[in-house]
């Protein structure tokens, strides 16, 4: 761990040997809260400036405030028009910037506070969901060179379609930070959080679990794809395309948290890194479509268009002829209406549609999985005993999800986690390099 931390830093430093080393800090919604955290984020940020760093800093909004604009946008109007939304939202994370820049002012150091539009993050015109095409970083450099410590609203960019303001999708502020930090060549782009790294299962409901030392950028995809709410999943995804290494940590206490890095860099996996839940998604079901080519490209094609993200899908053959099939597919809760919507949109596509607002989703994660035989039988052993019947199935190569009822989410995620040995007696080997790598119980 600390031997993976030394060698992030020598690379950083061969990279960087005429000038001082780049990093990009973010700090989360608890992390900026109130006056005292806002505070306690300059003074880490300080911290490294004088510690030789160039620092650049992104903020979420303050505490709650998104969801506060959120709600206020639907007192006002059942469908708030998108584009003013996102002029709305951006506004959380510029008062964060504008009060830690003043913070970092009285502490003796030079900052400036930029909106993501003046940091140059370019954007799809695609309103509260937008995708970073580029990140013009010259304004950025300009006030590195300047001696200046930068504070870059997250979560927010500009179009250059529209010239208007856009928003990343609820978490995006990783991803600004992220796509900074590759657009910089950073050493290192540092999440705080009020967490102390990424867990083999969530805390709260398994108090043995540990905090994994490393993840691969594969692993943290589908953990984050699955649940897993510690980094926005677009986040890892640049930060995996661009090589850039994540260190998730807590802004509370000083101590390592989670790497996220290529799986060249982690070493010997375990076959199950870590359990990883959901109630966040809805599940919808086409009944009686039609058993013909080009039906599935229609309906996923739709939802494509409208933005709708799918994640489990399932379809059979149906039995018998002329018989009918019924399509079951997961969306985020937040996409269910619009899910519908465009599905009855598509007219004689289907008999009905049925929907269940609140589904829960396990998964077990881990890229030793793509070696070991016998996993998923395990996993369903588990549901066996534990009485929890399984809905829905889906796999990658290195994740088993299963669909079960929301509330007993909890009960399978203490079922697997100590099933495959994850808990806080799990071993960590020492290497000759000096490095952990955690493991799984024999
Ligand atoms: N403030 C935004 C949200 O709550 C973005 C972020 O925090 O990353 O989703
Ligand atoms: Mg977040």
């Amino acid at each position: 761990m600390v031997g993976l931390i030394l060698r992030c830093m020598e690379a950083a430093a061969a990279k960087d040997s005429q000038e001082d080393r780049i990093v990009v800090m973010k700090f989360g919604g608890t992390s900026v809260a109130g006056p005292e955290e806002i505070k306690r984020a300059a003074a880490r940020i300080v911290a490294a400036r004088e510690s030789g760093d160039r620092v650049v800093a992104v903020l979420s909004a303050r505490g709650k405030t998104t969801d506060e604009l959120v709600a206020a946008a639907y007192e006002i109007s059942d469908r708030p028009d998108p584009r003013e939304m996102d002029m709305l939202l951006s506004t959380g994370e510029r008062v964060s910037c504008a009060l830690c820049a003043m913070a970092i002012h009285d502490m003796g150091h030079h900052a400036i506070s930029l909106t993501g539009s003046q940091a140059g993050i370019v954007t799809d015109s695609s309103h509260t969901k937008a995708r970073i095409m580029e990140v013009k970083a010259d304004r950025i450099r300009e006030a590195l060179g300047d001696e200046q410590i930068v504070l870059v609203a997250g979560f927010q960019g500009v179009s250059t379609d529209s010239r208007d303001v856009t928003t990343l999708g609820r978490g995006g502020s990783d991803t600004t930070a992220v796509a900074i930090a590759a657009a910089l060549g950073a050493s290192v782009c540092e999440i705080y959080t009020d967490v102390t790294g990424v867990f083999s299962a969530d805390p709260r409901i398994v108090p043995d679990a540990r905090k994994l030392p490393v993840v691969s950028y594969e692993e943290m995809l589908e953990m984050s794809a699955a649940g897993a709410k510690v980094l926005q999943l677009r986040s890892v995804e640049y930060a995996r395309n661009n090589d850039v290494p994540i260190h998730c940590r807590s802004s509370f206490e000083d101590v390592p948290g989670t790497l996220v890095l290529p799986e060249s860099e982690t070493m010997e996996r375990p076959i199950v890194t870590a359990v990883t839940h959901s109630t966040g998604e809805s599940r919808v079901t086409v009944v009686g479509v039609r058993d013909e080519p080009g039906v599935a490209g229609r309906i996923f094609g739709a939802l494509a268009e409208a933005n709708v993200n799918v994640d489990v899908i399932i379809q059979n053959e149906p039995v018998g002829d002329n018989a009918l099939a019924d399509l079951s597919f997961t969306v985020d809760r937040d996409d269910l209406q619009t899910a519908v919507d465009v599905i009855d949109g598509l007219g004689d596509i289907s008999n009905s549609i049925r929907t269940d607002e609140q589904i829960g989703k396990v998964s077990i994660v881990g890229a030793g999985m793509r070696s070991h035989p016998g996993v998923a039988a395990k996993v369903f052993e588990v549901m066996g005993d534990k009485r929890i019947n399984i809905e829905m199935i889906s796999t990658s190569p290195i994740k088993i999800s299963c669909v079960i009822p929301a509330d007993q989410v909890p009960e399978a995620v203490k079922g697997l986690h100590g099933a495959f040995g994850l808990g806080e007696d799990a071993t960590f080997p020492e290497d000759p390099t000096g490095e952990h790598r955690p493991t799984v119980k024999p």
